[in-house]
Formats: structure tokens, C-alpha cells, sequence
């Protein structure tokens, strides 16, 4: 087992850390391509190659103003882009006119010697430039594997590298800040922060049992415990954020429903007006369910239009109907709309009914929790926690014949809002009423670093068991290994959210969700 110099003039037991630079992968230096851009149409498009080939492949394409080949001699000078054309060399039939920019290594994306062609934005030109390419020896790129590659070469960490997916995905400012907040680093520093506070108690249990002979004295509970403390606080520090961080990136799942012509079209839409997130629609919904993204102070609020969930004879409509139940059981929070202009009527007690029947209720053992679903779009709230119903009183510009008692006693605990979507009336308090509930009286700073991913909030809420554990040995006096082994697990755990220690599997699964080019 190797040895690392970390505490004093001691030497400690390696923390076995997985190396990123030795990672295995088969044909890892191969070179690799694929277009950057997005498939369709644009005023340009951009083919990346990456690898140690990358000139080579790239140099029998490039014909530079004037009819000159891009040979050695004539590589163009780093970084910068020259005019030229692509040609298929075996027919010097012209392909495109391009901007390529040949870059040395090591100051790349992925630290490799990489090439990006500039050409037209076309499906076609840029998949002949790409079929070119790959024949001059350079292999299709996997998805994320530019990325991937700018990891194992040590140029991003894990969370940084995973930082490049969200800040592609963004879908309000705040999430936006927050992704280029964990690019920049900073996520990372405190995961390290709290990883060197860890170390530091390891390094001091250990160098008492490893070198019993250098008379290092053994150190009392009362004396690591102090150190311990900062280790956690590190950690909750971390995991107090998360949840916040984890709203802000991938949002709510806010279901509108009530009877027909309540006005749920219309609060959506007016809910959209008042702030649109950045992506709209969502693929992939369904023409039942409408689903837009509103932006909620910085949160994505994914909204959902259903066309109605009360039992249909009509079998078109049960299919509406289901899908609509499917999106009611899976939302974090319900808003239940009522027309405040009529009589509570059969139809509204239905809808009520089927909020019940899904567990959505007033008393605490009646509450729906939030559950992982296999939907696109993953809760964000932790699991087990109620979900909410937020009653709507819409129509409020007109006289109101709505017994609102009788819907109070129906929801007792859920707030209601009166609201018109014709005049606006009511809406801001809606929102206010949406966020006091998930983000109860916190908001964001622009200065906050938040933990955003699921996967390192529970890489975060694992390593505070292992601390905890680890208190606890130290409080019974047991010997001072069983706290080492639980520091080291701590340890090593917040070790995958950096990267450090995360198993190649992980990988493969964090880098397969990245689109090619990336
Ligand atoms: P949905 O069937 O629940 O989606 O209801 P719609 O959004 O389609 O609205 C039904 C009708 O109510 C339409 O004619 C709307 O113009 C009207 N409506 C919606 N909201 C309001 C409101 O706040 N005030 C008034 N006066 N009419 C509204």
C-alpha cells in the first residue's frame, strides 16, 4: 500500500483513491469526432475532433486560402481561426467553406490536441464533413466523451464535469448560476474542505496506531472531537443547501386541476405570461396533460394542465383521464381550482374525491408523499415528505356565488388564494404562496454555492451517517479504529462527488447522459 506525507513529518496509509488519470478505458487516446452543435438547421455548425491524430486527420481535408495544404509545415498557428475549405481528397470535389481552429494540447477542452471546424449549418454539409473525418482514421465520439475525456485528463473534476450537463440544461438564471458555480470550482472546494477536515482526524487516529513506536501519544476522544465537529459542519453545511439547490435545478411538478372551465387554460397561461423559464415545452408530454415551464423566482416550475381526472364513460377520454392521474400522483404540489363565480357543484366533489382517493388530503395520515417516479422530470422534494394541495378560488373579477366555507372545510389545511386571470388579480400571492411553501422563507443569494444533484446529495447525507458513526464510537470509548474506518468511508464517500474515488460504472453513467459533441 502506497504512502502519502499529509500530517506533519508523519507518513500515513494511502486513502486508496481511485485515480482519475489511471482510469481504464480501452483506446483511450484514440482519436475521436462528432458534431458539437445541435442536429438541425443553423447559420453554422461545428465538428469537434479530439485526440492525438486530431491534426493528422483533419490536415488531408484543409485546403487554406490560396490552394495551400494544412501540412505540417503549415498548420496553421494555434488557437486561431484560418479560412479555408474542406475537400473530399480523393475527388478535390469542394465540401464547405470553414473556419478551423487547430489547438495544441494542453490548452483544450479535454487538454488533448483538438481541432473545431466552423462549417455551414447544415445537416448534410456537416455529416459529410464528419463521414470525411472518420475516414481519415478518427473514431465516432460516445456521448459526454469530450467531457469525459477533459476529466481523465485531469483538466475538470466529477462535479465540474457534471456542471457542463447543467449548465447546458438550464432553465432559469438561478439554475444557470448555479451550474457555473460548480464549473467554476467552488461546489468542489468545499467538498474538499470538508474532506481535508476529515483527513486531519484520520491523520491523527492513525498516526497513533501505525507508529505506536514514535511514541506518538494516543489521542483522547475529547481532543478529536472538537475536530470531528468542523468535519460535520463541513458536511451539514453542504447537505442544508441541498435541497434548495436541488429545486433550483430540477424544479417542481405543479399539477393544475378542477372541473372543466374553472380557468385552469388560463392560469397556466397567465402564470407563463408572468414569468417564462427559458425552455419551453417540454418533449415528450402528451396532448392530454399540457406541460409548460414557468420560472418561480429562479425555479423551474414545470406546469401541468390536465384535462380532467373524473371517472369517463367515453374511452377517448379515459385515456385523457388516466394520464391525467398519472401527472397528478407524481406532483409535488397540486393546485386545485375552483370558479369562484358558481355553486360548488357535483363535479367540483368529484375532482375532490379523486385527490383524496390518491392520497392528496387535509389530515396528516391522509397526505400523498412524494415518491421517485420514473417521469422525466424527478421530484424534487425528499422522499416521504407531504406533498401539497394549494386551493385555487379562480374568477375572482366576478360576483362570487362560491361557498368558500365549504371548500375550506373540504381542505382545511391547504391555502387558498383567490385569483382572476383576467385581471391579474391574485396571482402574485399565488406564487408567493407556491414559494413559501418549498422554499419557506429562504431564497437565493447571489453569492450562495448550493449543492444542486441528487447524486451528490446523497453521497453528502452517506458520509454524514459515516461521521456520525463515527461520533458515536468516540463517545462510547471504543477503540479508535472503528472510528477510522467510518472517517475513511466519510472520506471516500464525498470522494465521488469530486471525482476521486468514483467507480467506473458511475462514470458510465454520469457520461451516457451527455449529448454527443459534448
Ligand atoms: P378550463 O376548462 O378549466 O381549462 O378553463 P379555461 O381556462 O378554458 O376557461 C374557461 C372559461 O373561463 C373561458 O371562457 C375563460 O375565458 C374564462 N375564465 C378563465 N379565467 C377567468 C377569470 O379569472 N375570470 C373570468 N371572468 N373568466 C375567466
Amino acid at each position: 500500500m502506497g504512502t502519502v506525507k499529509i500530517y506533519g513529518c508523519v507518513r500515513l496509509r494511502k486513502l486508496d483513491p481511485v485515480d482519475p488519470l489511471l482510469y481504464n478505458r480501452p483506446m483511450q487516446n484514440d482519436t475521436i469526432a462528432a458534431i458539437a452543435t445541435p442536429p438541425g438547421v443553423g447559420g453554422i455548425g461545428v465538428i469537434r475532433v479530439s485526440g492525438s491524430d486530431a491534426f493528422a486527420v483533419v490536415q488531408p481535408l484543409f485546403r487554406q486560402a490560396g490552394g495551400r495544404n494544412a501540412n505540417a509545415s503549415t498548420i496553421p498557428p494555434s488557437h486561431q481561426l484560418t479560412y479555408g475549405r474542406i475537400v473530399d481528397p480523393g475527388s478535390e470535389d469542394i465540401v464547405d467553406e470553414v473556419l478551423v481552429a487547430f489547438m495544441n494540447a494542453p490548452r483544450t477542452y479535454t487538454r488533448e490536441q483538438v481541432v473545431e471546424i466552423q462549417g455551414h449549418g447544415g445537416p448534410l454539409v456537416l455529416q459529410r464533413i464528419l463521414r470525411l473525418v472518420l475516414t481519415q482514421g478518427a473514431r465516432m465520439a460516445n456521448p459526454g466523451e469530450f467531457t469525459l475525456r477533459a476529466f481523465l485528463n485531469g483538466r475538470l473534476d466529477l462535479a465540474q464535469a457534471e456542471a457542463v450537463m447543467d449548465l447546458i440544461d438550464a432553465q432559469t438564471e438561478a439554475g444557470q448560476r448555479l451550474a457555473v458555480q460548480q464549473l467554476s470550482g467552488r461546489v468542489s472546494a468545499q467538498v474538499q474542505e470538508a474532506r481535508r477536515a476529515i483527513l486531519a482526524v484520520v491523520a491523527r487516529i492513525e498516526v497513533s496506531i501505525d507508529f505506536p513506536e514514535d511514541d506518538v501519544p494516543t489521542p483522547q476522544s475529547e481532543e478529536l472531537a472538537p475536530l470531528l465537529a468542523s468535519a460535520q459542519h463541513h458536511v451539514d453545511t453542504l447537505l442544508a443547501g441541498s435541497q434548495q439547490g436541488r429545486l433550483y435545478r430540477q424544479g417542481l411538478r405543479t399539477v393544475i386541476i378542477g372541473r372543466p372551465n374553472v380557468g385552469k387554460s388560463s392560469l397556466l397561461n397567465a402564470l407563463l405570461r408572468s414569468e417564462r423559464a427559458i425552455v419551453t415545452p417540454i418533449a415528450g408530454t402528451t396532448r392530454d396533460t399540457i406541460e409548460e415551464v414557468a420560472n418561480l423566482r429562479g425555479i423551474p416550475l414545470h406546469l401541468i394542465d390536465t384535462a380532467g381526472i373524473t371517472p369517463s364513460s367515453d374511452p377517448i377520454e379515459q385515456i385523457g383521464v388516466q394520464r391525467s392521474r398519472a401527472a397528478a400522483e407524481s406532483a409535488d404540489i397540486v393546485l386545485l381550482v375552483f370558479d369562484g363565480s358558481e355553486p360548488l357543484n357535483a363535479q367540483d366533489h368529484r375532482v375532490a374525491e379523486e385527490l383524496y382517493t390518491m392520497g392528496f388530503g387535509s389530515s396528516a395520515d391522509n397526505q400523498a408523499i412524494a415518491q421517485p417516479t420514473a417521469k422525466t422530470i424527478p421530484t424534487a422534494l425528499p422522499v416521504g415528505t407531504p406533498r401539497s394541495v394549494i386551493v385555487v378560488i379562480n374568477k375572482a373579477d366576478c360576483v362570487q356565488r362560491l361557498a368558500i366555507a365549504e371548500v375550506q372545510r373540504m381542505w382545511p389545511e391547504a391555502p387558498c388564494v383567490a385569483t382572476s386571470t383576467l385581471t391579474g388579480e391574485g396571482l402574485p400571492a399565488l406564487e408567493e404562496t407556491v414559494a413559501n411553501l418549498v422554499l419557506a422563507g429562504k431564497t437565493l443569494h447571489s453569492a450562495s454555492v448550493l449543492v444542486t444533484s441528487t447524486r451528490h446529495q446523497e453521497a453528502l447525507r452517506r458520509a454524514a451517517e459515516h461521521l456520525h458513526a463515527s461520533f458515536l464510537s468516540l463517545e462510547r470509548k471504543l477503540p479508535l479504529d472503528f472510528a477510522s474506518i467510518d472517517l475513511r468511508a466519510a472520506y471516500e464517500t464525498l470522494g465521488e462527488i469530486t471525482g476521486e474515488t468514483a467507480s467506473d460504472d458511475l462514470l458510465d453513467r454520469i457520461f451516457s447522459e451527455f449529448c454527443i459533441g459534448k
